[in-house]
């Protein structure tokens, strides 16, 4: 018997990444305010966090949580399906379909569960259907990607926002049903998806257009209703949209939200919805607080855009790497992968968490420092945060040390 042992081969697989410079470790942070975090016994002002509202430490927030925790337990107590769906989450899901113009919405654990429930559901192999398309943008959050390779569909990723590669690739299989999936924010990248283009060509070629929206609800559109209804589109246009509850809204778990009859369909056929504990609903509770209160933040949105600029018009005069975003996600292209790594570390030095991005998260030579803005930042943290990216060596040197994320 010759088997390979598995534990071993994995082994060997993470110190390869290592010796590559790309080995990734856990740090446990401490978060003592909105935008600050301690780590290792020092103080830092945070730029990596998704907390774009700054609501994750809202004291209403805190305190509906706290209330609903007190009145109803803290675990849910089974799936949805079976004595986990309580009041609470029936509410929220009410209160996001409200939001964002749907006709009903359905909650899930997290956003990874909510891509891959949507996918199983559209496109898992069923008795009656013939396995259809799933066309997506190359810079797609990995769940989706993930999600659609999990199926029986076809994956086939067009260039990033090319929505004539996306026509062409419809075109070659004009009698598969298509799924077309898009981020509407981009994680990494921070640009928005040319949704208006992309809805009119799923209105031409009769497919379904989705938009996973984790970086756009909350920040963009009127009352914070996510990128679509920034750029008018309705159900119609966008039938499944997809939002995460752990970014602009400070909690945690995501939603879909479409017609009755797309979330009848996932409770009945995506099993990553099916098959696991509901939330507990203190988190519901939580989030339903969090979305009163982000709907309203019109103050806190208009902070968040002048901070933006604020940033980007320093990074300019410094003539640092910026690249096309308008969202609170600003990365800095740096190229390599070390030249990231040691930048994040000296920025640490000077007392800033800013995420060190690499590959394989991002293509080779795209490694990049991903700084995201939040409405609790002052106009000061941003000032001192471009002093000390003016600070940064030209040419930092690759340090084999450095490994933040
Ligand atoms: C964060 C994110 C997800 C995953 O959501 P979680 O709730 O964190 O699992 C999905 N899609 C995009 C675009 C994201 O940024």
């Amino acid at each position: 018997m010759n088997r390979p042992d598995l534990l071993d081969q994995l082994a060997r697989a993470t110190q390869e990444r290592a010796q590559r410079g790309l080995h990734r470790r856990l740090r446990a942070v401490e978060h003592t305010a909105s935008g600050r975090c301690r780590l290792d016994g020092h103080e830092f002002i945070v730029f990596c966090s998704n907390d774009y509202l700054g609501l994750a430490a809202h004291p209403d927030v805190i305190a509906a949580l706290q209330r609903a925790a007190a009145e109803h337990g803290v675990g849910s107590t089974g799936a949805h399906l079976i004595s986990g769906h309580h009041r609470a989450h029936a509410e929220l899901e009410e209160t996001l379909a409200v939001w964002t113009g749907r006709e009903r919405a359905l909650l899930f654990s997290t956003g990874i569960m909510a891509n891959l429930g949507v996918m199983q559901a559209l496109l898992g192999r069923t008795d009656t259907r013939q396995p259809g398309l799933c066309l997506q943008d190359k810079l797609n959050h990995a769940s989706l990607i993930d999600g659609a390779r999990a199926t029986a569909a076809t994956l086939r990723r067009y260039p990033h926002a090319d929505v004539d590669a996306a026509a062409r690739q419809l075109a070659a299989h004009p009698n598969d049903a298509a799924l077309l999936a898009t981020d509407g924010v981009f994680s990494m990248d921070g640009d928005i998806a040319p949704l208006r283009a992309l809805a009119a060509l799923c209105r031409r070629e009769s497919a379904t257009l989705m938009v996973d929206d984790a970086h756009g609800l909350g920040v963009l559109g009127p009352q914070g209703a996510g990128s679509l209804a920034d750029a008018g589109l309705t159900q119609d246009d966008a039938p499944i949209l997809m939002g995460t509850l752990g970014k602009a809204l400070g909690t945690g778990g995501a939603f879909v939200a479409g017609s009755a009859a797309l979330i009848d369909g996932l409770v009945q056929f995506a099993r990553s919805f099916v098959y696991t504990t509901a939330p507990p609903p203190a988190l519901a509770a939580a989030t339903l607080e969090a979305v009163r209160i982000a709907r309203a933040a019109d103050d806190r949105r208009e902070r968040l855009r002048h901070l933006i600029e604020r940033f980007r018009n320093g990074a300019a005069q410094l003539g640092l790497p910026l690249m096309p975003s308008t969202t609170p996600i600003q990365p800095l292209l740096l190229g390599d992968a070390e030249r990231a790594s040691a930048a994040a570390t000296a920025l640490e030095q000077a007392g800033f968490l800013v995420g060190a991005i690499r590959p394989p998260t991002v293509p080779d030579g795209q490694a990049r420092l991903r700084i995201t803005l939040s409405a609790a930042h002052r106009d000061d943290d941003v000032d001192r945060l471009l002093d000390a990216l003016a600070a940064l060596p030209r040419k930092t040197q690759a340090d084999p040390a450095s490994d933040s994320c």
